[in-house]
């Protein structure tokens, strides 16, 4: 069976070696695939560089949600630096990439660039920390009338 990977996942973190035996959940068997996951990397609490990565390593559970990955498959490749990247010395598995879920159209544009965005099937389990937005004032009302309270001078 093939791996639907539109479906929002369940992220076990997984630490041990080789082949995990059936899912924890349900006891259903296990199925390693290749594919893509988004990671946010952090350093010093603030958030760093996201871009995916292919790995192989993930177990899906044939029945249910449940994926189990040992994150450390990525902490290696993480910690030899990546040129060209702000990669953190933290990082963050927030889902997967559903690469099926672009049109053949897009094919040409770079994934995440306007017009294509970045097919994130975010972690059922995982709350992805959010990039803490550049400005905060946007309660003003820039249309809005100022008015004008017209002073009445003393009598
Ligand atoms: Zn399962």
């Amino acid at each position: 069976m093939t791996i639907d990977f539109s479906v929002p996942r369940e992220f076990i973190a997984w630490e041990g070696d080789g082949d995990p035996g059936s899912c924890p959940k349900c006891g259903a068997p296990l199925k390693q695939e290749h594919a893509t996951y988004m990671l946010l990397t952090r350093r010093g609490g603030k958030l760093a560089d996201s871009f995916m990565t292919g790995s192989d390593k993930g177990w899906f559970c044939t029945q249910c949600p449940a994926l189990l990955l040992n994150p450390q498959e990525f902490s290696e490749p993480l910690s030899m630096g990546m040129p060209g990247w702000d990669v953190g010395n933290q990082f963050a598995i927030v889902g997967l990439v559903d690469l099926d879920a672009i049109p053949p159209e897009k094919d040409d544009i770079p994934i995440g660039a306007p017009g294509n965005p970045v097919p994130l099937v975010e972690f059922s389990n995982i709350r992805a920390p959010r990039p803490a937005r550049g400005r905060s004032g946007s309660s003003r009302h820039p249309g809005s009338k100022k008015r004008r309270k017209k002073r009445r001078g003393r009598h």
